[in-house]
């Protein structure tokens, strides 16, 4: 049985040898679930992954596989990415009625067609105008400002704290990582974070931060890390069990 494969517009990867493998979708008993194709130079077979974070599969390519074999793979693996279906949840869309968690504490998105202007939070609500078929769109780019306009103030006041200067901050989607550092000093971040617990947001940020000062994961990096944040572990076993819950929202 052929798995449909589809391939959207534009998205080419850089091309390694054979053919370019784009990101795509498959359809499992009568479902689209996302599919994700990462080459990996250090794999040395095919390899499927289920994403409960994102509600997809990710299939890891080693770097000489083709899009055949690929196919193939998918192929011969159907009856078990069918058996696994039910343990993967599906992607939440921005819609009206929503629950989106803002630093950890439920705000609901109400869909209001006859209102103008930018997207706006009201108490524990998120007003949004506009086209319903803009609304996932719409909250999402919100969401990423508010990322960064909780984020860079919090950075640039740890930063003083260990007598250093962040030269610039960028927002991104990341998925394997929450945050980095980079020897310049600029700092990024998942804007993903946003959904994320304060105390948790705190602690990546302070993660970054103390590198700034070492560049390495060292015993006096995380004697660093515990005095700018509070509880350093904590955030950690959050981010291992909760983080891929973050990357179900948008998209
Ligand atoms: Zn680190």
């Amino acid at each position: 049985m052929k798995i449909p494969w589809r391939k959207p517009g534009s998205a080419g990867l850089r091309a390694p040898p054979p053919p370019s493998l784009a990101a795509t979708e498959i359809a499992l008993a009568g479902r689209r679930v996302p599919l994700r194709l990462r080459r990996s130079k250090r794999a040395r077979r095919m390899l499927l992954k289920l994403d409960i974070g994102s509600g997809g599969i990710e299939l890891v390519l080693p770097p000489r596989a083709t899009e055949a074999q690929a196919r193939h793979f998918l192929d011969q693996n159907k009856g078990w990415l069918t058996a696994h279906l039910g343990d993967l949840a599906p992607p939440i869309r921005f819609a009206d009625g929503v629950a989106v968690p803002i630093l950890g504490v439920e705000h609901v998105i109400r869909w209001q067609p006859e209102r103008r202007g930018a997207v706006r939070r009201s108490g524990r609500d998120i007003l949004v105008g506009g086209a319903p078929e803009h609304l996932n769109r719409r909250v999402t780019d919100w969401l990423k400002a508010e990322a960064r306009r909780e984020i860079a103030p919090r950075a640039r006041a740890q930063a003083l704290k260990v007598d250093r200067r962040v030269t610039r901050i960028s927002l991104r989607d990341t998925r394997s990582r929450w945050g980095s550092c980079s020897v310049r000093g600029s700092l990024s971040f998942s804007w993903r974070l946003i959904l994320a617990p304060e105390w948790v947001v705190a602690y990546v940020v302070a993660h970054e931060v103390a590198h700034l000062v070492e560049m390495n994961h060292g015993q006096r990096f995380w004697a660093l890390v515990n005095r700018l944040a509070a509880d350093a572990d904590g955030a950690r076993a959050w981010l291992r069990s909760s983080g891929p819950m973050l990357h179900r929202y948008g998209g």
